[in-house]
Order: structure tokens, then sequence, then C-alpha cells
């Protein structure tokens, strides 16, 4: 993929983990608000435990995979398919930045 490409997914990635990591914030901070718990210790015992894990399991998920395809950007790694290590195609990538497969190993992961 040409440099110029892979930067612009890289700036895209890194506004987007931004993005994810202020409504991770917002959420423990409205999980806080939320709380007239006795010790701020037993709130924040609380928004570790279940509520941050509901509400942002699906930002935290999210970061993951962008901190993963970062890291790979930065090994040089980017846009293999983790399982048959072909070249994933630059329109997917485009497209789906996150993509650690190609179309034909993505397809074949659903199924199992
Ligand atoms: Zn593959």
């Amino acid at each position: 993929m040409p440099e110029p490409r892979l930067d612009g997914i890289r700036e895209e990635l890194e506004a987007q983990k931004g993005l994810l990591e202020d409504r991770l914030e917002r959420i423990k901070a409205n999980v806080r608000r939320g709380f007239n718990a006795d010790s701020a210790e037993m709130a924040k015992e609380l928004e570790d435990r279940d509520v941050v894990d509901a509400l942002g399991n699906e930002a935290t998920e999210e970061l993951k995979k962008i901190a993963a395809a970062l890291e790979r950007i930065t090994a040089g790694e980017f846009g293999r398919c983790l399982d048959c290590g072909d070249s994933i195609p630059e329109a997917r990538l485009v497209a789906a930045p996150l993509a650690e497969r190609c179309i034909d190993c993505a397809n074949e992961a659903e199924r199992i």
C-alpha cells in the first residue's frame, strides 16, 4: 500500500481512537455522577466492574482493534491477512481499516 494512503488510514484510526477514548471517559463520568455511593471507592469499584463493562464494552473492544491495527501499521504488517498471510486488497482496507483477514479467511472465520 502506498505510504500516503497508509498515513491517511493511520490518521483516521488515531482520530477514531480519540473519539472512542472520549466516549469511554464520558461513560465513566456519567456513571460517577449517577452514583450516590457513600464512598468514592465504592463507586469506583462498581464502575470498574459492571457498569463500564456493560456500557463501554463495545468501545473498549473497538479500541483494542484500533490499537492492534496501529501496531500492525508500525510493524509494517498492516494489510496482511492474519490467517493466510496474503495481502488484503487495498479497497477492503480503505473501506474497513480494522479488517484483520482477507475476504476468504473472514468468510471462513464466520462459518466456524
Ligand atoms: Zn486470508
